[in-house]
């Protein structure tokens, strides 16, 4: 127990040891939240005051739940197996699939990842005769998730105007479709488990009486179905509640775009009445002149709820700032600094390199790939998304659900076994006709076509009795073999990376089986029998069964179904790069939660970040940087940022601005170290125009004068950072200009009119 306490500060002591009520941690970035949460959850058991499998703790990564697992048994003696430890998503799939006849769905339910949400979309709308330039798809999806994060089916929808009451009616069409197909989209596996709790009291009973404590890591990113989750597992305002132990950061959320609701901080304060509201202010993390960045910046934003940090480590070495004349110059720096810091012994995985915009990483991999680093992208393409290892899971999703109409199309005709365009279309209007999946609807479809498809029937069949007895590795290998895949891409030109990946799968299956827990031999698909009485059963007063979910997963859940769920849920984790020490490329928002010893951030450019599109936004700006925020504190010991003039970005150049938020943080903390570009560009409010014009110098001239001829492509000589006044929006100051000739457009922002992107050929525009 010593061990457990002794490494803590009073604050962090007096949360861990909190008695059994509802409580915050407020603290920034850095003060040991997520270290008090994982050694509370060590001391509850340790005291003996809840068994494991009392506690279920959320945390946002798959990554972070690991993690927590992994310092939780070197911690503690006892197995933490019962202990529900996860992501939203990913607890609300093990209480779906332990629950799975309760909530009408189907054993072997599969997760719709967002790619194949969209297809789904799309699909329906053809259907339904939808014009979808005037319903686009993706708004389409928008509106689904967005509904779905706040609770609400189609009937509880107010929809304002005609667009909104048919998207409405498509939103119903979507869910009878997902149910049809026994398939559930993201947000769909939180409502569903939200919507069963609350109808079904003996099991919402039942999980309230067994989980004594609930801890919650990341609150301020909650969205409100969350919260309204959480709060129905805790029992609140009930005899039984559970003791509901939150700790986040307000000046840390980030994910308003996704519904969360930063609101649910006070809400949880009022609602709860929490009386245990404990601040940390001490920070562990970062060296002085990191934290004080970060303090700085954080400072501009209004309505925080109000907290500091220190540190006792001395102010280690300045923040370094880099001005790039373009991102291909802004990558090779990056090199130079991280190849410098290896040098003094830094190890790759402990550099980050971070970036707003995933498309920003091209060039840094490029150049990476060039110098011969090796590197790791987070949530980038992700291996269970590349085109040749989803059509091999949509094979094995056939096998364990055929009515799975998106793993049907995408692979009934892949490999090419002539079924075509026309088969299809009779298929379709089949499965409309009798409301039934494609694969149901097989029979229907006569003459050529219906037996060209009845032979991919027999193929799935043929695999699922063939895979039978045998273990997850071998189905998967039988699977890419049967499939015809493996076949298919010898024979292609470029295969040899793809087979590659699909034989990658196999290694990947082993490793999910070792992993979860499932036996080596274990056959791949179980029957229902075997789960059932794989765990105990609980009856209650009505004869309601309640399986209690204390049986872990892999009695619940086939290996298969099992491993296609995690192949689903694993967004935006980092791709298995077995035993590879390799620095670490992110988004600035997969990056919360991480520390690193170097962290390099950039693109920090007007219109990058912040991002163009917070200025469309209510408090947009504050949000991004709140994102800063989280990016610089991710550093212990070096921080690095950069900009850069010129940008390559979707095809086009860009001329920036270096980002407002250099102008947030204290000067005695930062070293510039542009050599080429001297201080009167940071100093004065000149643009880039301005600054490459006085630079002087051989290649800093080229560059130059290219800006400079780009630049006055763009118009009548118009400049970045220049002031201009507009008959309808009043004076503005161009921010960007994007383009050229008569194509040239120009960002402007017009202060109480907002941000406006011209066409300067049109615009009428008066020098100021
Ligand atoms: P974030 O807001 O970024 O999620 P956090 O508040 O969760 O940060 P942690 O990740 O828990 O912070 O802790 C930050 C670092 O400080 C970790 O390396 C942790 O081990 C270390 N740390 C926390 N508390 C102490 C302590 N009392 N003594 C020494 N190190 C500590
Ligand atoms: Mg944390």
């Amino acid at each position: 127990m010593q061990n457990l306490l002794h490494n803590l500060n009073p604050e962090q002591l007096a949360a861990v040891t909190l008695p059994a009520q509802s409580a915050l941690i407020l603290a920034g970035a850095g003060s040991g939240k997520t270290r008090v949460l994982t050694t509370r959850i060590a001391w509850l058991i340790q005291t003996g005051q809840v068994s494991p499998s009392g506690i279920m703790a959320v945390t946002f990564t798959n990554k972070a739940a690991k993690e927590m697992l992994t310092r939780l048994s070197a911690m503690l003696p006892v197995s933490t197996r019962g202990m529900w430890i996860g992501t939203f998503h990913g607890l609300c799939n093990r209480f779906l699939r332990t629950h799975y006849r309760d909530c009408a769905l189907p054993q072997t339910f599969q997760i719709l990842d967002s790619q194949d949400q969209l297809s789904m979309i799309k699909r329906l709308l053809k259907a339904n005769n939808i014009d979808d330039e005037k319903y686009p798809p993706k708004n389409l999806m928008y509106f689904i998730n967005n509904a779905k994060d706040q609770g609400l089916r189609a009937n509880r929808v107010e929809a304002h105007d005609p667009i909104e009451r048919k998207m409405v009616e498509l939103y119903e069409l979507y869910d009878n479709q997902c149910q049809r197909e026994g398939v559930v989209d993201f947000a769909e596996l939180l409502l569903r488990a939200y919507e069963l709790l609350e109808r079904n009291q003996p099991l919402r009973e039942h999980y309230q009486a067994r989980f004594k404590h609930i801890l919650v890591d990341e609150f301020q990113d909650t969205n409100d179905l969350q919260y309204n989750l959480l709060k129905l597992l805790a029992g609140h305002g009930q005899q039984v509640a559970g003791a509901l132990f939150a700790v986040g950061d307000d000046d840390q959320s980030i994910y308003a775009f996704r519904g969360a609701n930063v609101g649910n901080m006070s809400a949880f304060e009022r609602e709860f009445r929490v009386e245990n509201l404990i601040k940390l202010e001490q920070n562990y993390r970062s060296h002085g002149h990191i934290l004080d960045s970060a303090n700085h910046l954080i400072a501009n934003n209004s309505k925080r709820l109000g907290k500091n940090l220190r540190t006792d480590a001395g102010h280690g070495e300045p923040v370094r700032i880099y001005e790039a004349s373009s991102d291909l110059e802004e990558a090779q720096w990056i090199i130079e600094e991280a190849k410098s810091l290896m040098a003094e012994g830094a190890l790759r995985r402990e550099i980050a390199i971070l970036y707003r915009s995933n498309a920003q990483s091209r060039v840094i991999e490029h150049a990476l790939f060039a110098a011969g680093l090796p590197y790791t992208v987070y949530g980038g393409q992700r291996y269970f998304q590349r085109a040749e290892v989803k059509h091999a899971i949509a094979y094995l999703q056939l096998m364990d659900n055929p009515h799975n109409d998106s793993a049907f199309l995408r692979v009934v005709n892949f490999p090419t076994r002539g079924i075509g365009m026309r088969s299809i279309e009779a298929l379709q209007a089949a499965a409309e006709q009798y409301g039934i999946s494609l694969y149901a609807a097989v029979p229907y479809v006569a003459g050529k076509s219906g037996s060209s498809l009845n032979s991919f029937v027999k193929l799935v069949e043929g695999a699922r009795f063939e895979t039978q007895q045998l273990a997850l590795p071998e189905t998967v290998r039988l699977v890419l073999e049967a499939s015809g895949l493996l076949q298919h891409y010898q024979n292609e030109k470029e295969g040899a990376d793809r087979i590659e990946n699909l034989e990658q799968m196999v290694n990947a299956a082993t490793q999910f089986v070792q992993e979860e827990g499932f036996g080596q031999g274990a056959p791949a698909y179980m029957g229902p029998k075997a789960q059932a009485s794989a765990g105990e059963l609980i009856l209650d007063g009505d004869g309601t069964e309640i399986i209690d979910a204390d049986i872990p997963l892999n009695t619940i859940m086939s290996p298969l179904s099992a491993f296609l769920s995690h192949a689903s849920l694993e967004a935006g984790d980092a791709q298995a790069q077995a035993g590879q020490d390799a620095l670490q490329l992110m988004t600035v928002h997969s990056a919360k939660g991480l520390e690193f010893d170097a962290v390099f951030i950039t693109g920090l450019e007007e219109g990058l970040f912040p991002h163009e599109s917070s200025s469309r936004e209510m408090d947009g700006v504050d949000e991004e940087r709140r994102l800063m925020y989280v990016a610089i504190t991710r550093a212990r010991k070096r921080l690095y940022m950069s900009f850069t003039q010129t940008r390559m970005l979707h095809g086009q150049t860009r001329y920036n601005m270096k980002s407002r938020f250099f102008d947030e943080l204290p000067e005695d903390a930062l070293k510039w170290i542009s050599p080429r570009v001297q201080s009167h560009w940071f100093g004065n409010k000149k643009s880039a125009w301005d600054d490459a014009k006085f630079s002087s110098g051989g290649s800093d001239n080229k560059i130059a004068q290219q800006i400079a001829q780009k630049a006055a492509s763009g118009g009548p000589g118009w400049r970045i950072g220049e002031s201009v006044e507009h008959a309808k929006f009043g004076e503005g100051v161009i921010v960007n200009i994007e383009g050229g000739g008569s194509n040239a457009r120009a960002q402007i922002n017009f202060g109480k009119a907002g941000m406006k992107v011209l066409d300067l050929s049109v615009a009428k525009l008066e020098r100021v």
